[in-house]
């Protein structure tokens, strides 16, 4: 019988998913290459998810919406898929990171996959992110390309739905010697534009830090009390303050001289900018986009005068 593959619409424990016996697909994975355009919409990432999930253009079994933590439109969007049809649990991370209502959270989802029936999957899992964080610190000293770094550490959202794949795949890049320059942070939600990384790459803007594919490396455990523990640092989900702390420190850490803050046309996390260029220390550069595709041109010429901004530094 053919593994089932389970929706997900943000980060939710793969761990716990993997372990269940079935396969997470982040359905936002397909989006910055898909080209589509949604003709009713707010933010383009949940309408074309929402739209590609109502057409069957993503087949899913099931599907896990975060419904509460990181994303507001989420909870609309996945109500629209679930009157399609496709069987659909709500996911709620809490705000005040407590690990029990994770947990309670947590056994539900088990519940709604079936229950636990593999649990090496978290070990497993676990030697994959320690993997994943070695490559985010070869990107930071240049021994990997941020573009390819980034593909990566994306998909550590659903681990490409395939552990053994997904392990060769890092196995086999190749080490470079990159000279770093302009070294950049990335915060805020992943740009929608497919081909940023190698535009800011072209740019002579060394991105050294991805602020949410950071988030999907971090947390993990070896059980469903450890994962609701470490899950609740989960900073996307968390008060502004809690993610601003984790913040400074992780810049600082990487010495960036500059940071990119992308949002997205109708996300809140738009309204986030004017706090963060208060309390980060950098200089900052805010570009938003809107739907999916290269880099556009006006984009291209802020990036560029941000690099050249930086250099004069
Ligand atoms: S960009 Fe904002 S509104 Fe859109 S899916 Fe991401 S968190 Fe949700």
């Amino acid at each position: 019988m053919p593994v089932k593959k389970i929706g997900i619409t943000a980060l939710v424990p793969p761990e716990l998913i993997f372990s269940c016996g079935v396969t997470p697909f982040d359905v936002n994975n397909v989006i910055p290459a898909s080209r589509k355009y949604p003709g009713n919409k707010l933010c383009a990432w949940t309408a074309i998810w929402k739209d590609m999930l109502v057409k069957k253009e993503i087949e899913v079994d099931s599907l896990v919406v975060v419904a509460g933590g990181d994303c507001h439109n989420a909870l609309v969007d996945g109500q629209k898929a679930a009157m399609s049809g496709i069987p659909t649990h709500f996911f709620f991370y809490p705000f005040d990171g407590d690990p029990e209502y994770l947990g309670s959270q947590l056994h539900r989802l088990s519940l709604f996959l079936g229950g636990i029936k593999s649990p090496e999957k978290f070990k497993e899992i676990g030697e994959l992110k320690k993997q994943g964080q070695l490559l985010d610190k070869k990107r930071c000293s240049g021994k990997l390309s941020s573009s390819e770094a980034f593909r990566i550490l994306i998909s550590f959202s659903d681990l490409a739905g395939d552990l053994a794949g997904f392990s060769m795949i890092i196995s086999d890049l190749q080490e470079k010697d990159i000279e770093v320059r302009n070294r950049v942070a990335l915060i805020g939600v992943p740009p929608i534009f497919h081909d940023f990384h190698e535009t800011a790459q072209s740019l002579d803007l060394q991105i050294v830090f991805d602020e949410l594919p950071y988030e999907f490396i971090r947390h993990g455990g070896s059980n469903i009390q450890e994962i609701a523990v470490n899950y609740c640092g989960y900073t996307f989900a968390r008060p502004l303050e809690f993610r601003i702390d984790f913040l400074k420190n992780e810049l600082k850490r990487r010495r960036v001289d500059g940071v990119i803050h992308y949002t997205q046309f109708a996300c809140h996390h738009m309204l986030e900018d004017e706090v963060l260029r208060e309390k980060l220390d950098y200089p900052m550069l805010t570009i938003q986009g809107d739907l999916p595709g290269n880099t556009p041109q006006q984009v291209k010429l802020r990036l560029e005068a941000f690099r050249e901004m930086l250099d004069r530094q």
